[in-house]
């Protein structure tokens, strides 16, 4: 059993947006809801969630709620909008955490997390993810290292997956899409197995790993 608890495979960013900046952002925002900011900075507070309890708690959701909205407050949230909004995240799976129960459990990996949650990942929303052999932090760790998009629609392919195999110069509608596809050679570039993705002219190709791309 693993019992290193040190924080080290954290989420890579940037600037962490602080526990004071995230309250701010919060009491202001709560009345009109997350959603209201730009995706940028609610990237950032689900960045934050994820290492803060506390702001996970609806203990603080309720004192954010009847906290005034005061002009310093306002005008603090404004300043902090302005510092994230165009400040990159490198998180290249495109990950947002969408929902977290408030409970954690400790997981496998020897973290503790969130029991359940769900993720976008390249715009597909997952289901409730649980009973995972690692926690939140080191599941978005795994994926953006090792997650690709599909060279055709764009969507993941995670290590595990079987892949199909597409010559870009015998189907230029793949094509388009070579600048977020993986490529094995100068024109083969990787596809899903998506029924509503995988059009006639590709075949079952082998599997995507954490080593990368694997013969059939
Ligand atoms: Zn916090
Ligand atoms: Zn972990
Ligand atoms: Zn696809």
């Amino acid at each position: 059993m693993n019992t290193d608890t040190s924080d080290t495979k954290t989420v890579p960013t940037k600037t962490p947006m602080s526990c004071e900046e995230f309250s701010i952002l919060m009491i202001a925002g709560v009345p009109q809801g997350r959603d209201d900011f730009p995706a940028l900075v609610r990237a950032h507070m689900n960045l934050h969630l994820l290492s803060c309890k506390y702001h996970r708690s609806r203990e603080f959701t309720g004192s954010a709620l009847s906290t005034p909205v005061t002009a310093k407050i306002a005008s603090a949230a404004e300043i902090i909008i302005s510092k994230y909004r165009a400040l990159p995240i490198e998180n290249p799976a495109g990950i947002e955490v969408l929902e977290q129960s408030e409970t954690e459990k400790t997981y496998p990996c020897g973290h503790s997390g969130p029991e359940s949650f769900r993720i976008n990942i390249f715009g597909e929303s997952t289901d409730w993810l649980k009973k995972r052999p690692e926690c939140l932090k080191c599941l978005i760790t795994r994926l953006n290292t090792h997650a690709i998009r599909c060279g055709l629609c764009g969507k993941s392919i995670l290590p595990g997956s079987g892949v199909a195999l597409y010559d870009v110069v015998l189907n230029p509608e793949v094509a388009k899409h070579e600048d977020i596809g993986t490529f094995i050679d100068d024109r083969t570039v990787l596809g899903c197995m998506r029924f509503n993705c995988c059009i006639s002219g590709a075949f079952f190709g082998g599997n995507w790993t954490e080593q990368g791309y694997v013969q059939r």
